[in-house]
């Protein structure tokens, strides 16, 4: 079966650009630019590689970026602090809080501490509950770069059967939520899907997945899915990102799912790079949140 390679990070650039035409206008509007602050506490090397390239996605759009980088003995409290200090700087737009955190400091209260306005990441309860809802205010960055993905490659999920592997409250959960919603902010084809949701507990999985019209995997194993678990013809999206020895591989197993499947996208250069741009987008649309745009 021939299959199509989705580009990633091709189209992460096309929605760069118009982010930065938009990032223009604002600047020009307000006077100064949106700015993402990143926290990073501790020195995990991949953390550290993740907020670099989302500090060079800024720069490439005109959004400004700020480190706060702290000590991995950093206290909860003294965390919290910088928090409530970014909260309160009507400079800052966007606050991210790079994971994970050490294992002295609470995640999800550190998570809860962001402004709802500012969080671009789209974890706090209020966010989360407007999401659900079928109200954003943010949509969730990998999320919505899958979403993205789909769109900008003029496929459909409406009335489809979506099988999605992995249940986390990052990727696998909020994607059920958004396209198994009646409407979607991107077109009618990207909502009113027949979701299954599956995860470590579910029973005959690849009895489930073998029944999907799309099938995402999230679930961080690599080479995972295999083409066994694969309709004929299904579009395959690969949210994995998994360091082995040879290198970055997903939780699809690519060489020999690829050849059955219509549509796949690859790792690297898959969803990865939508993620970064989803992230620009919130932090331009929470600097208009917050002068009431
Ligand atoms: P989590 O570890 O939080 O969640 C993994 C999910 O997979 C859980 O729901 C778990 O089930 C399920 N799972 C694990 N093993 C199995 C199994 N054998 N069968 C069925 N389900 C299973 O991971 P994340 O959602 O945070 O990330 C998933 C992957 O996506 C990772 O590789 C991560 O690196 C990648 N990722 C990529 C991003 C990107 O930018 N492209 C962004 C975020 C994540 P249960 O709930 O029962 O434990």
């Amino acid at each position: 079966m021939t299959h199509v390679v989705i580009d990633g990070r091709a189209i992460g650039r096309v929605i760069e650009l118009e982010i930065a035409e938009q990032v223009a206008d604002f600047i020009q509007n307000n006077g100064r630019a949106p700015c993402l602050a990143a926290v990073l506490v501790g020195d995990d090397p991949a953390s550290a590689v993740y907020v670099k390239n989302k500090h060079l996605a800024c720069e490439r759009v005109g959004i400004e970026s700020k480190l706060h980088r702290l000590a991995g003995s950093t206290s909860e409290e003294e965390l919290l602090d910088l928090i409530a200090m970014l909260n309160d700087d009507p400079a800052i737009s966007g606050i991210l809080v790079q994971l994970p955190l050490p294992s002295q400091i609470r995640s999800t209260y550190v998570l809860d501490a962001v402004h709802p306005l500012k969080d671009v990441d789209c974890f706090h309860p209020e966010n989360v509950g407007l999401l659900t809802q079928g109200r954003p205010r943010y949509l969730p960055c990998t999320p919505h770069g899958c979403l993205q993905i789909l769109h900008r490659t003029g496929l459909s999920v409406a009335g489809k059967h979506v099988a999605i592997v992995g249940r986390s409250d990052i990727v696998g959960r909020p994607l059920a939520t958004l396209l198994s919603q009646k409407d979607s902010h991107l077109s009618p084809e990207i909502c009113n899907a027949t979701v299954t949701l599956l995860h470590s507990r579910s029973k005959n999985l690849a009895a489930m997945t073998r029944e999907a019209d799309v099938l995402i995997a999230a679930i961080g194993k690599p080479k995972f899915v295999t083409a066994d678990m694969v309709k004929p013809g299904a579009i395959v999206i690969d949210v994995g990102i998994n360091r082995l020895p040879e290198g970055l591989c997903g939780d699809v197993d690519f060489d020999s799912v690829a050849p059955i499947s219509s549509y796949i996208t690859p790792v690297p250069k898959g969803v990865g790079p939508l993620t970064i741009t989803m992230l620009l987008q919130n932090t331009l649309a929470a600097a208009r949140a917050q002068i009431g745009l």
